[in-house]
């Protein structure tokens, strides 16, 4: 059993038909899905599920993936097995997602280009965002730096790519391996790749915008010592017009 990701070929899909494989308790499991499940510091998707014969729309209050299944729990008793369904995701929350998830993209290119440090960590909500660093010296006049070019990188709209690569080949490329892409299990044979074209390269399953205009531009709103080389940033999105 394998839930088709949908959000991983094309993360701007908010809707999708499905058919029920699994039923346990308020759970479901369908063979494809639009819901970003969560997971690598991006928070799970709401949204409803619909199918004939409901008094109102189902909501996903909860979910889970469990080896490459994707779990819905609903607060509406489930349909049986075989039902097909209407999976909608709260499509102005996904993508807010998908800017602050960009932006943190971002961040990391501009920290690595520039001071050629790691991401230690990192969490995301749908307007803000933090993420750790292994810096050591991390003051006003950086602060004020990064944040510029954080902006200008914004400004110039690059492309964003995701496509997959076989294990070996994405191994090879000395840029993600930064990403700490050798801590993924070595059952996974193909890697899903986000480049931020002539920026940033990752190993990640997550939905992201298309053009890092797209992100609108950013604050760092608060920084903080976590550790003589661990230093944590906290950005705000600015709203989009
Ligand atoms: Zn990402």
């Amino acid at each position: 059993m394998k839930t088709k990701l949908l959000y991983h070929t094309n993360s701007f899909t908010y809707e999708c038909t499905a058919t029920v494989v699994a039923v346990e308790g308020d759970d479901i499991a369908l063979d494809a899905t639009v819901f970003y499940p969560g997971g690598g510091g991006q928070m799970a998707d709401r949204g409803t599920i619909t199918w004939p014969g409901q008094d109102y729309p189902a909501s996903v209050i909860a979910m889970h993936k469990r080896d490459e299944v994707v779990w819905h729990t609903l607060d509406y008793p489930p349909p049986s097995i075989g039902t097909e369904v209407v999976g909608t995701i709260d499509w102005d929350f996904r993508y807010q997602m998908m800017r602050t998830h960009t932006a943190l993209h971002i961040l990391c290119g501009v920290i690595w280009q520039e001071f050629g440090v790691q991401v230690t960590g990192g969490q995301m909500y749908p307007d803000r965002a933090r993420m750790d660093f292994a810096m050591e010296n991390l003051d006003k006049e950086r602060i004020v730096y990064i944040e510029e070019k954080v902006n200008a990188a914004i400004e110039a709209d690059y492309p964003i790519r995701v496509y997959s690569l076989p294990r070996e080949k994405a191994f090879a490329i000395p840029d993600l391996v930064r990403t700490k892409i050798n801590l993924l299990p070595p059952e996974i044979e193909e890697i899903r790749i986000v480049e931020i074209v002539g920026l940033d390269l990752q190993a990640d399953g997550g939905t992201h915008v298309n053009h890092t205009h797209e992100v609108g531009g950013i604050h760092i709103t608060k920084t903080e010592n976590k550790g003589r080389i661990n230093k944590r940033l906290e950005i705000m999105l600015d709203s989009l017009q």
